[in-house]
């Protein structure tokens, strides 16, 4: 059986693999793409941001 643990462990390490933290946002859909091993908030620069010339977007700790 197929799980969502199986798929987010995939994801995750996919988004590693790739120089990200990939967190998932708990608050809107999105992960973190800070490093790994960053210090301080989560900050998805994809998701959530206002305008286009904002630099970062959704944080979450
Ligand atoms: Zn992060």
């Amino acid at each position: 059986m197929k799980t969502r643990g199986n798929d987010e462990e995939k994801s995750r390490a996919a988004g590693r693999a790739a120089g990200y933290c990939w967190a998932r946002n708990p608050n809107s859909a999105g992960r973190c793409t800070l490093q790994p091993g960053h210090d301080g908030r989560h900050v998805d620069h994809n998701n959530g941001r206002k305008r286009l010339t904002d630099t970062s977007g959704s944080t979450w700790a």
